[in-house]
């Protein structure tokens, strides 16, 4: 689903400037001139985030902000605010406020530090989201040899931790079963294993894994490249 950016700006040249730059990263954008105006359509539409002019005709950008912060609707009172002020002194009159924003830019501004604030403050959002089921968290602990999955710690044989070690700190990459075979043996100099016994170790792994990760496929199996975990 496309992330909708409102843009509360009265200078018209702006507003475009940056609602193109919002569309050129994907999101949808919607401007408004006045903040009274758009105080009425963010109650009926809540967007994903508004970027803020702090002089506004109508009702300025801080008790625009602070309508929003102080509305019961949770879209509203949590709704990420980037506040964009025409004067750097006025950014710290306003974190004095407690204006409520969640961050603040002084125009000039470059339209791409701007796309770079609203990424970053998009990603922190959707991660504090109850809505976002939390990723699993495999947890290594090198010194211990020991791998946890959600805090509970695994029940594994020296070979299966080093493979498991291994495949979990590079999540996303493949490895073949030699290199597997190798990592294993760092720190497990007596391990005695063929590239083919690997399989049957992954074979274990994916059993324990699946007794706390039910449905969750860690381990995948590349074709004739050998394997990859990712959650
Ligand atoms: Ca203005």
């Amino acid at each position: 689903m496309t992330a909708r950016i409102a843009i509360v700006e009265d200078e018209p040249e702006l507003a475009a400037l940056v609602a193109d730059y919002a569309r050129a990263a994907g999101y949808a954008a919607d401007t408004y001139a006045d903040g009274a105006v758009a105080l009425d359509a963010l109650r009926r539409a809540p967007p994903a985030l508004v970027v803020l002019d702090l002089m506004l005709p109508g009702l300025d950008g801080l008790a625009l902000c602070r309508a929003l912060r102080a509305d019961a609707a949770p879209a509203l009172a949590e709704l990420p605010v980037v506040m964009v002020t025409a004067r750097v002194e006025e950014i710290d009159r306003l974190l004095g406020l407690d204006a409520g924003a969640d961050d603040y830019l002084c125009k000039p501004f470059s339209p791409r530090e701007l796309m770079a604030r609203i990424r970053a403050i998009l990603r922190r959002a959707q991660r504090a989201s109850p809505a976002a089921p939390a990723a699993p968290t495999v947890d290594v602990d090198p010194a211990a040899r020991r791998i946890a999955v959600h805090g509970a710690p695994l029940d594994l044989t020296p070979t299966e931790y080093g493979i498991l070690a291994a495949l979990a700190r590079r999540p996303g990459q493949v490895f073949s079963r030699a290199q597997l075979l190798d990592l294993a043996r760092e720190g497990n100099a007596n391990l005695d294993a063929t590239d083919r016994a690997i399989d049957s170790h992954v074979k274990n792994l994916r059993r324990k894994l699946d007794a706390v990760l039910p449905g969750v496929e860690a381990i995948h199996s590349i074709y004739g490249l050998g394997y990859r975990f990712d959650l």
